[in-house]
């Protein structure tokens, strides 16, 4: 494929190339800080920040149970006590096993089907629903309007071309939770196996206001059908007037890598991806090929450096994987054809947005101040653990 760039730094000067002692994280991240020891910030925010205040023990017990307390009794009488949204990937899958085999939850599970789900994300969804004996809404979402912006997103040139699919799945989950009163929402964020960020240069945030001029820029049509939410609506207006509660209960228990798969496999025939996020052709592509060719950025860094700090892969193990790419070269190019396929452009029109100049969210109207200070908020009242940049 006639890629001609590889790692471009947006305009900025390259810096000498460093990598951390402890975890895998680099200058990939063009702002990343290391200690004298070579140590990185991510790692010292860890030991620092996240470490000490993570108790998934005896604290971490006594916590869950008491959520589980309250949210079963604010689901009384009702036929359900909490939504949940389940992508097929392994931690909410195994949050829903969690939720409802250890826990008794009766969770309202959503599968938001963006037209992008593998065939194994399909076939685990299926086996967890029926293993575990409940039912799954589904919620299909406009084709044709969700091509049009993700064309748009490659248009734009920005690196996170997940966030179109990321927007709806989150905003239909939330939109339909508090359509329905129901309070509670579980999600499978957690430390264990995300405790470093991705760099807001490698993976932006959720922001309406950047998705619609980048839409209004590069779209074709209206966006009427897709289901989004603003910052202000999930951040405020959900929360403090509806009383939507947000919980990761994957944080309160021992959860590791190892045994969710090994429960998942064991028990409902689950088939695990080559990476994580995986489970989505979209996802694969944009994370394994234009995120790495184009912009330099291979998320398999900050997910192994998440991995190495809660003692659950090696950083050699790591560094022998990242020594090759995320995905093989024909499987990319048939990705490639599947999803310009859709989209309705060539070949060599996407490889020509893929050679095309690389911006960033700066570019773009976007709400980061108002973010930033949202996450300072947070992180001031102790909500926000992991680092924002
Ligand atoms: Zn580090």
């Amino acid at each position: 494929m006639l890629i001609k760039r590889c790692g471009l730094k947006m305009g900025k000067k390259t810096r000498e190339y460093q990598i951390c002692t402890n975890c895998v994280m680099d200058t990939s991240d063009s702002v990343i800080k290391f200690d004298k020891n070579g140590v990185c910030d991510h790692c010292n925010n860890f030991y620092e920040n996240i470490k000490p205040n993570w108790d998934f023990g005896e604290d971490g017990r006594k916590r869950l149970n008491k959520l589980v307390e309250q949210i079963k009794k604010d689901g009384k009488g009702k036929k359900y006590d909490c939504v949940m949204g389940l992508s097929g990937g392994m931690d909410s899958s195994y949050l829903l096993y969690y939720a409802v085999e250890v826990l008794a939850l009766r969770p309202l599970v959503l599968s938001v089907d963006t037209g992008w789900n593998t065939k194994v994300a399909d076939r685990n969804i299926d086996n967890l629903v029926k293993g575990l004996g409940i039912e799954l809404l589904k919620i299909k979402i406009d084709k044709e309007e969700m091509a049009d912006l993700q064309l748009a997103f490659f248009k734009s040139q920005v690196a996170y071309q997940d966030l179109p699919q990321d927007h709806v799945i989150f905003a239909s989950l939330y939109n339909y939770a508090v359509k329905n009163k129901i309070k509670h929402v579980l999600t499978g964020g957690n430390f264990s196996t995300e405790c470093i960020r991705e760099p807001i240069e490698w993976v932006y945030q959720n922001d309406i206001k950047m998705i619609k001029d980048i839409h209004k820029k590069f779209g074709t049509s209206k966006l009427k059908k897709l289901p989004m939410t603003s910052m202000f609506k999930y951040k405020i207006y959900y929360r403090y007037f509806k009383g939507m509660k947000v919980h990761r209960p994957l944080d309160l228990i021992p959860y590791t890598k190892k045994d969710a798969l090994d429960t998942l496999t064991g028990r409902f025939e689950y088939e695990p991806y080559a990476n994580k996020h995986f489970e989505s052709i979209f996802t694969r592509f944009y994370e394994g090929y234009w995120l790495v060719k184009k912009f330099g950025f291979d998320k398999r860094r900050a997910h192994f450096s998440s991995l190495i700090l809660t003692n659950q892969l090696s950083r050699e193990d790591a560094l022998n994987v990242l020594a090759n790419p995320p995905y093989s070269e024909a499987q990319a190019l048939e990705d490639m054809k599947f999803i310009t396929n859709k989209m309705n452009i060539t070949e060599s029109e996407f490889i020509e947005l893929m050679n095309g100049q690389n911006k960033t969210y700066k570019d773009y109207k976007n709400s980061s101040k108002f973010i930033a200070l949202g996450v300072k908020i947070a992180q001031l009242l102790g909500k926000e653990k992991r680092q924002y940049r």
